[in-house]
């Protein structure tokens, strides 16, 4: 497949920089893998710089040990960030810093709305005699509940911003949006928490986003969110939106939805050649042709049956009762969530998770440095033991936690689960099995770095809905 890099200069000035955000609300699921895989193999065509940011602002919905088990799902489905993961709730300062920057040019207002004022009327708050006066009640009780907004009207109703022109579905028009916009866009919500809107586009000035790839359902927001890129006076990026993946009721995948994980149904092998043959049907069928491509794809396979052979009856049986046991703390909710993970297909995603992480406590050991956090990023915090602590005392020790989380936070420590699978093995095959994962990893970062990237198309993505 060399050849196909004749087609790019290395040497060509390139500052294409994508994106995937998604937010820790639970495992991957089919539908956001899809747009991560879009995201990422969209960069790699353009030779640029792909960023995975954690979107985990929404704290009730998004537990913290949830992080480090979704960078872990990322990593097992060969996404890794070309950068230091950024993670939102490490940058409360920054969003506040720009809340106070609209506040004081007088374009956000203090809003005392409630929920249900808030849906019913249109927001007044915002007017200059009614925002006199919450702004005194607020100066003389803090704790009165407030939000803050930012009245767009105008930039709403602007000639630009009628339509925007999407690099996958063209000229997409405000008009054409199924529900009116509300143009009271909140920034930070009566509980504290920092409006996603808000975030986004701070994060994504902040990291330099050249393009940002993601799901049609995000149409909406994309033209809430260009009014706060006027109001910064940046530059918006170029969107792409992508087609949702939907059950055959033609509802969106997703966690409210039940989706399933798919680290219980599809190995990093197969989600990468059912996303590829969704996202670039024509692209996937010449692929197949290639017999460098099919030799590639037949020495994956076969890692991959090996690994999986590795997982004896008794070996499974054996791991299934250990894990079970372990899961014995949990609500019944979060049990079944996890016993959902253990199929076949599951076992070998865990053993691939496992063998990985296998090998880079033993590169940790070798450089005699117990915490691999503190390489990834000398100025990670994360990494300072004396800093686990936020301002409320109550920050988990980071390094820990993502070194030994796992894909559901309930299987216990990474060292408890390695023991597991070294014990369930015996030697020779966890020897075999770290050796099989080592290939595999080649091979997939082989697939997609020299095969699905350079031929990534996006004049070829679909643009409606895709039913599975
Ligand atoms: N965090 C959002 C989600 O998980 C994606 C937002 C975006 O890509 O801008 O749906």
């Amino acid at each position: 497949m060399s050849d196909s890099y004749s087609l790019y200069s290395p040497d060509l000035p390139n500052d294409y920089c994508g994106r995937f955000a998604p937010s820790p609300s639970g495992h991957l699921h089919l539908g956001s893998l899809f747009t991560a895989y879009a995201a990422y193999w969209r960069s790699l065509e353009q030779q640029g710089t792909f960023l995975i940011r954690i979107e985990d602002l929404d704290f009730p919905r998004c537990p913290r040990q949830n992080i480090p088990l979704l960078c872990q799902e990322l990593q097992l489905f060969g996404l890794h960030s070309d950068k230091k993961v950024r993670v939102q709730s490490e940058h409360l300062g920054e969003y506040q810093q720009a809340i106070q920057t609209l506040l004081s040019n007088d374009f956000a207002y203090f809003c005392t709305c409630t929920r249900a004022q808030s849906k019913e009327q249109p927001c007044t708050c915002w007017m200059a005699n009614k925002q006199a006066r919450i702004r005194e009640k607020l100066a003389r009780d803090p704790d009165t509940p407030h939000s803050c907004k930012v009245n767009i009207t105008p930039y709403l109703e602007s000639e630009e911003l009628q339509s925007f022109t999407d690099v996958n579905l063209g000229e997409v028009k405000q008009s054409d949006l199924e529900h009116p916009l509300n143009p009271y866009l909140t920034l930070e919500r009566a509980d504290g928490i920092i409006a996603y809107n808000l975030a986004v586009v701070i994060d994504d000035i902040e990291q330099e986003i050249t393009e940002v790839v993601r799901g049609a359902d995000m149409l909406d927001a994309t033209f809430l969110q260009l009014p706060l890129y006027e109001l910064d006076s940046c530059e918006p990026p170029v969107f792409c939106h992508i087609p949702l993946i939907t059950d055959s009721s033609g509802r969106k995948l997703s966690k409210q939805n039940h989706a399933p994980a798919v680290f219980a149904d599809y190995t990093p092998r197969t989600s990468t050649l059912l996303c590829l043959q969704l996202l670039q049907e024509s692209v996937y069928h010449e692929l197949l042709q290639q017999e460098d491509v099919v030799t590639l794809l037949q020495d994956l396979e076969q890692c991959e049956a090996s690994l999986t052979a590795l997982i004896t009856a008794e070996v499974s049986t054996q791991l299934q009762k250990k894990l079970q046991a372990q899961l014995r703390k949990l609500s019944p909710k979060e049990k079944d969530e996890a016993l959902a993970l253990l199929t076949p297909t599951g076992l070998t995603n865990m053993l691939l998770l496992v063998a990985t992480q296998a090998q880079q406590a033993e590169l940790v050991a070798q450089r005699e440095d117990d915490d691999f956090l503190s390489d990834y990023d000398d100025d990670d915090e994360w990494a300072d033991e004396d800093e686990d602590e936020d301002d409320d005392g109550v920050r988990e020790n980071w390094p820990r936690a993502y070194y030994e989380g796992i894909a559901t936070g309930t299987y216990g420590p990474w060292s408890k689960l390695l023991a597991l699978w070294s014990t369930a093995l015996g030697e020779t095959s966890w020897q075999q099995a770290q050796e099989l994962t080592a290939t595999y990893y080649e091979l997939l970062t082989r697939l997609h770095t020299e095969v699905i990237g350079p031929h990534f198309q996006v004049h070829a993505l679909p643009k409606k809905p895709i039913v599975l």
